[in-house]
Formats: structure tokens, sequence, C-alpha cells
């Protein structure tokens, strides 16, 4: 028999959307709780971070800077039945690889498209949720949602309500994850996370020193260069962690420079290196990515972040003891976004409804425990449980398994393929050079984006249609 619940979703970043068209779409009745004043999460950029402790979250929950591009192909980042057309319009930004705000520009497009704006309530702050006391005979009676609501005055008010399920998205980019390192506590210069990292203008003529190489890392020594005197990146192992692309960069550029891991700091201002080489720094920036947090989340327990895992977690989405009436969508790692959160999304509103059915408590417990023996076993690190490494056919799989979801076309797959190693072979222009395989551009092609037209917008003169990129092909 079909039902239809009482959904708060937590959260209105793109998996927070995915979650509550999908619950939408299913026929329940969806609440959405965001604390912003916009939907987006991480694209909602926000110029202020400096209110409070730059190695926390400062108050903020976006850790996008101002130069930000999407590392993501535009063809593959949007919601799977709604592409990330360029629009005609000015002020846009039309490339493959655009600056953050087109993004935000198309997540709110897709709000309005989906008639999603109804079911989020913004200013909202979830600030508790815990189980309602259960029936005499033991029964799950639902979830107290407790939250604080900014009014037009700036008072805030507390409101108190009790939904069926819940619906946990609220990102994993915005509680940094700090090295502990000698001396840091007593380092009197300037100590931040990328989290709090905007613009690079307050660190002019500056020697900064950035721990960590990954994305951020690498966007945020690129972004610097230009205006300090000196960058100079840390990174632990030193082996198989620059990438070609940024050993080039460093080669290229005399102020960059590459060191092992950090050895102390000291009172003087010196940053020591494990190979006893030092610099006098005036800033330190921690690129070292974030955990897991759900400050708001009481479940007497049964589910915990231990080193970044979230757990249990059946198919990194269900507690098994609370199943289905709690769900996490946005928890696995190097995915494609949002067509995972899609998946989960869609799997969930489908479990609550009763059309898809769970496995009892004890299987899910033992599949969790046996894929964690397996990820170590592998020899991959706790803090990884929920990566999956970007393996596209393991994301294929997860979808078809556990909601039918069809499988990504083999030219996006191959898209991403050579986005990725475009990424690795040049950290400057990687972005705006590539040439597209014949696949690629077969695809392109069937899929409208060369052609120019696409159905869901109109332009100026207000016919239906955007414009596709303008295509790079072999010459
Ligand atoms: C610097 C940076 C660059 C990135 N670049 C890319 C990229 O190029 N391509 C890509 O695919 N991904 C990229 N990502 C990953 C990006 O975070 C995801 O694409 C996506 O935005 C995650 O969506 P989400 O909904 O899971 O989380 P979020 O976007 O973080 O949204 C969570 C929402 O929950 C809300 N919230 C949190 N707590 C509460 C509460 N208690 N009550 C109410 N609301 C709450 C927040 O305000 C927020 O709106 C990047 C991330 C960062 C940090």
């Amino acid at each position: 028999m079909v039902s239809f619940m009482k959904v708060c979703v937590v959260g209105a970043g793109v998996a927070g959307l995915a979650a509550a068209r999908e619950l939408l779409r299913e026929g329940h009745d969806v609440t959405v709780m965001e604390q912003s004043g916009g939907v987006g999460g991480q694209w909602l950029y926000d110029p202020a971070t400096d209110a409070g402790d730059p190695l926390g979250t400062a108050g903020a929950h976006s850790s996008i800077y101002a130069s930000l591009r999407l590392n993501s192909p535009r063809e593959v980042i949007g919601f799977s039945d709604f592409p990330f057309y360029p629009k005609n319009d000015r002020g846009g930004d039309a490339r493959r690889f655009p600056r953050h705000g087109e993004f935000l520009r198309y997540i709110r497009d897709f709000c309005d498209a989906f008639g999603l704006m109804d079911a989020v309530r913004l200013n909202t702050r979830v600030a508790h949720v815990g189980m309602a006391p259960r029936s005499d005979d033991g029964g799950f009676l639902g979830w107290e949602v407790r939250c604080a609501k900014q009014g037009e005055g700036n008072e805030v008010v507390t409101t108190e309500e009790v939904f069926d399920a819940i619906v946990v998205a609220v990102g994993q980019f915005t509680q940094p994850r700090i090295p502990t390192i000698n001396g840091m506590d007593k380092w009197s210069r300037r100590q931040l996370h990328s989290h709090s990292y905007r613009v690079p203008d307050s660190f002019h003529g500056e020697v900064v020193v950035i721990v960590g190489c990954h994305e951020s890392g690498k966007d945020i020594a690129l972004d610097l260069r230009e205006v300090v005197r000196e960058v100079h990146i840390s990174v632990k192992p030193m082996a198989g962690t620059i990438s070609p692309g940024m050993s080039k960069a460093v080669s290229k550029h005399p102020n960059l420079h590459l060191h092992p891991e950090i050895d102390c700091l000291c009172d003087d201002g010196r940053v020591v290196f494990v190979d006893g080489s030092g610099v006098v720094a005036d800033a330190i920036i921690y690129c070292t990515g974030y955990d897991y947090s759900f400050p708001f989340l009481d479940t007497a327990g049964l589910v915990t972040v231990d080193d970044n895992r979230v757990g249990p977690l059946f198919e990194h989405t269900f507690p098994p003891a609370l199943a289905p009436w709690l769900s996490f969508v946005g928890v696995p790692r190097m995915v494609i976004l949002p067509r995972f959160y899609e998946m989960q999304a869609r799997w969930v509103a489908q479990v609550l409804s009763g059309r898809m059915a769970l496995p009892p408590v004890e299987e899910m417990l033992r599949t969790v425990e046996e894929y964690n023996r397996a990820r170590e076993a592998a020899g991959v690190p706790k803090r990884l449980t929920h990566a999956f490494g970007l393996d596209l056919e393991l994301c294929d799989e997860f979808g078809e398994k556990r909601c039918g979801f069809p499988r990504l076309e083999d030219w996006k797959k191959e898209l991403i393929l050579s986005s990725i190693t475009s990424l690795l072979d040049d950290a400057e222009s990687w972005r705006d050079d590539y040439l597209d395989s014949d696949i690629v551009l077969e695809g392109l092609r069937s899929q409208g984006w060369l052609t120019g037209r696409s159905p869901h917008d109109k332009d100026d003169d207000g016919a239906a249609g955007e414009r596709a990129p303008k295509p790079q092909t072999h010459s």
C-alpha cells in the first residue's frame, strides 16, 4: 500500500532541492527548512566570514571564494532532466566551466521550473531534531523539529512541529578539518581555513603558506600568486599529491614554492618543514578539507560521526535503526552532482511511500559492516568511507539498483574523464583549453548542445530556446 508522509528536509542546497522534488513527485507533504536567505547552499556566495574564528565556520555556511569556477563540465553538473544550458542573456557566463554565480542562477531556475519555492522556508534554521515520545506500545510517532526563524525586524521566533520523516541535506563543506601542528596555538600571525578565504586583496605583498594541494589549495595558491610576495605550498606526502599540472605551474612562476609537510610553527613567524627547510610567513591557509557535522540532530547515539564516517548508514543513506524515518542525502563524496543526490532522493521518496522496501535492520547493519571491512582491507582510510572516487560505474549501479535511475550516457562519462585528465595536466588553463573527442561531439550534438536551441528558456524576444556554448573541436 502506498502512503504519504509529512517530511521535513533540512537544507536547500542541491541535495535538499533534489530531495524536495523527488518527495513532491511521490506525493509527500514536504517542507524544506533553510537557514539562509536563499536556496543554493554552497553556491550562495557569502563575502562575510570575519565574524568569529577563521579556523572554524566563522558563522558562514558557504566556502566558495570569489574567483571560483566550476570544475565539472556544465553538460554534466545539471539535474538529470534539466540541462544546465547557457542562457541567451547578458551578464551570464556561457563557458563550459562557468563562475559560481552562473550555477546559482541555474539552481534558482530549477526551483522555479519545478515549483519548489512553495515548499521552502527561508531564514529558518533547524536548531534541534529529536524523536517524539513513543506510543504506549513503543510505536514510532515521528520527529520533533525545533526551528529558529528570523523575523522581519531581525527578531528570532522559535517554532516546534512534528514530522513523520526527516531528510538531512545540510552539506559537507562547512565545518573545517584542521590538522594538529606543533606550535600552531602560539603562532601569532594570521591562520585561517580555506572555508574563510574569499579574495586575495588582504594578502598583498605577504608570504603565505598553503597547507594542502587539492582543488581549493591549488585554486587559492594560483589566486594569491599575483598579489603576494611568495606562496609556499606544503603537501603530505609529496609524491602522488602534486599533479603534473601543478608542478608545471610551480616551475613557471618564481614566487610559487613546494614543500613537504610542516614540522612546526615558531614564535618568530617561521614555518619549519619536515625536511628542515623553513620560511618566515605572514599567513597560513589550511586547505585541509571538511568534517561532517550535524549539530542539531539528536538520535540518542544511533547515528555518530567518527573520523568522517557517518554511521551506520545503509548505502550511505539510511541509518538502519531509524529507517526509513531518518535519511541522509548528500553524504557521498567524489560522485557526480547533483545526479547522485537525485538517486538517493528518489530512493528515499519511494521507500517512504512504500513503493520500495528496505531489507530488515539486521541485514542492513551487516551490509554496512561488510562494506566498512572491505574498504579497510583495501587500505582505504576511515575518513574516506563515503568517497566513491568518481567511480562512474559504481554510481550507475547504485542508481539502477536502488531506484531504477537511468545510467549516465557514455559521452558524458568520457567528458568527465577527459576533464579530469586536463585538470591534472594543466592547473592553470585546463578549463578553457579542451578539445572534444568525436564521441563527446556526437553526444553534444544529439542533445542540443551544439544546435544552440533548447526547450526550457526564452530569448529576449520571448521565443523559446537558449544558446549552447560554442564548441571547441579538433581543427
Ligand atoms: C570550494 C568548493 C568548490 C566546489 N566546486 C564544485 C564543483 O565545481 N562541482 C561540483 O559538483 N561540486 C563542487 N563543490 C561541492 C558542492 O558543495 C556540491 O556541488 C553541492 O553544492 C553540495 O550540495 P548540498 O546540498 O549537499 O550541500 P550545500 O550546498 O552545503 O547545502 C546545504 C544547505 O543546508 C543548509 N543548512 C545547513 N544546516 C542547516 C540547519 N541547521 N537548518 C537549516 N538549514 C541548514 C545550508 O544553509 C545550505 O543551504 C564544491 C564545494 C566547495 C566547498
